[in-house]
């Protein structure tokens, strides 16, 4: 019997329960789906003898009533999330032939519950990018069209979930790359606030804006993957000591929420007039219901993505700097002497993207140019962050598209890397300020390409946000 579209792991449990299906036949069945769909490029490495033994032990398990609360969860990681023994190269020559030798906290925590990883995804080189086409594993095919992006830098991440090659992935976002492929691919992407999630064992980018988070069909899946993966762990300084609510708890009936929506978001000549009407209905909807949704003014949006870029670039700089060619990864055999050594094996390791954000946040950190660039980026992402502080306590959520257009052809804007840097106008304002945010499907356009719709709580109101993403999403 063919086995089904799965669109959340309680559809999977109530089928393992019922005996429908068992995980070993759901492994079989994803690992077919992932060999059928090589074209898409998702996944860099298969891990088929090993989920396929993980699978027999989850069967067992179930049997037994011993397995924990992933049984069933066919997931897979972002090639940026180290996974002991497994090779890690973050879309990157650099890290050829890297073997992690510690596995990530979130990675640990959903393995402890018996989820089965099936494979390490494709990205773009160390998350830098909206469009996977910056990976040296070549670019990812968006499913709904395949001359398309996905989006990125999750977008492995984000076709092995809408293609139905896994269940759910974990992905990371630093401006958007969970939420923003999530929207180009119709599926559901979580940003969690800074700090709930352990980001031991991820790979960095820019360590203040760096966030694990799950890509899944349901809201619910992503509730219950965010509450797994969250919490305090010792190897990670920066993360919070808060309890972790109840993220899967059953939304509180009749709540009317207070609704702000960004107003460039909907009136912008910038922005898909197709996207624009989905906000609108979307808007309209909630409306309907009984919430309030007014317009709101940022007048700090032109500062979002300059703050973000010079921030994220230097913290790229320095995060960057251990890729040395001394101790692991690709080293130029060309060297001659130890300055050569690093130059060719940093020229040779590093793609193009990764090479300008060096460049550009070495630049921002040089001694001429701190105060002028990095110093006056510290203090407009605290403005940012005051100002967001002050929407949150009038509104429950702020709204937006994710994006100001579909997904676009591959190759239509690699030769115009500010073009590139303006597809994230909405959601890097998330990362800046550290607070959680969500993408949901929000229909298509006319040619059948997903549009996301975007939501932001305040810090550590994950519980709140989830609660109406399920009702939005039509889940409850
Ligand atoms: N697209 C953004 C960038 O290129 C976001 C990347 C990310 O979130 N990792 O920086």
């Amino acid at each position: 019997m063919p086995i089904r579209f799965y669109q959340s792991l309680s559809q999977i449990q109530s089928d393992l329960a019922s005996g429908v299906v068992t995980c070993r036949q759901l492994v079989d069945h994803y690992l077919q789906r992932i060999d059928e769909n090589g074209h898409l490029n998702a996944f860099v490495a298969v891990y088929a003898e090993e989920a396929r033994a993980q699978a027999e032990v989850v069967d067992q398990k179930l049997a037994a009533g011993t397995a924990g609360r992933l049984a069933g969860m066919v997931l897979g990681i972002k090639d940026v999330l180290c996974y002991k023994d497994h090779g890690v190269q973050a879309g990157s020559r650099i890290l050829d032939s890297f073997v992690s030798q510690f596995t990530a906290t979130a990675v640990q925590r959903v393995l402890d519950e018996d989820a089965i990883i099936i494979g390490r995804q494709n990205c773009d080189e160390f998350a830098m990018g909206s469009s996977n086409e910056n990976s040296a594993f070549g670019p990812v095919r968006n499913a709904a069209d395949p001359d398309r992006v996905p989006g990125g830098s999750s977008g492995g991440s984000a076709v092995a979930v809408q293609a139905g090659l896994c269940l759910a992935s974990l992905g990371t976002d630093t401006g958007g790359s969970v939420r923003q492929p999530a929207a180009f691919c119709g599926v559901v992407g979580l940003k969690p606030t800074y700090g709930r999630v352990s980001r031991w064992g991820l790979i960095a980018y820019a360590s203040s804006f760096d966030c694990i988070g799950p890509i899944t069909h349901s809201v619910e899946d992503a509730a219950l993957l965010l509450e797994i993966m969250a919490g305090p762990d010792e190897f990670d300084s920066t993360v919070s000591r808060q309890p972790v609510a109840e993220y899967t708890g059953q939304p509180a009936d009749g709540r009317k929420l207070r609704i702000g929506y960004l107003r460039e978001g909907v009136e912008s000549e910038g922005v898909d007039p197709v996207i624009r009407q989905r906000t609108q209905e979307r808007l309209e909807g909630l409306r309907a219901e009984g919430h309030t949704a007014e317009p709101v003014d940022f007048p700090l949006l032109q500062y979002i993505l300059p703050t973000y870029y010079i921030l994220t670039t230097a913290e790229a700089s320095s995060n960057l700097s251990r890729f040395d060619g001394v101790r692991y990864g690709h080293r130029s055999p060309a060297a001659t002497d130890l300055e050569s050594l690093y130059k060719k094996s940093r020229t040779e390791g590093f793609g193009p993207e990764v090479r300008r954000r060096i460049v550009l946040g070495t630049f921002v950190l040089s001694a001429s140019y701190y105060d002028a660039y990095y110093t006056k980026a510290q203090q407009v992402r605290r403005l940012i962050k005051e100002f967001t502080d002050s929407l949150f306590e009038k509104y429950d959520l702020i709204v937006s598209p994710v994006t100001p257009t579909t997904a676009f052809r591959i190759g239509e804007k690699t030769s115009d890397p500010l073009q590139m840097y303006l597809a994230d106008i909405f959601t890097v304002q998330a990362n800046v300020v550290g607070c959680p945010a969500i993408s949901i499907p929000n229909g298509t356009d006319e040619a059948g390409l997903p549009i996301g719709f975007q939501m932001m709580a305040a810090p550590f109101r994950e519980a709140d946000l989830l609660a109406a993403a399920r009702l939005m999403n039509g889940e409850s």
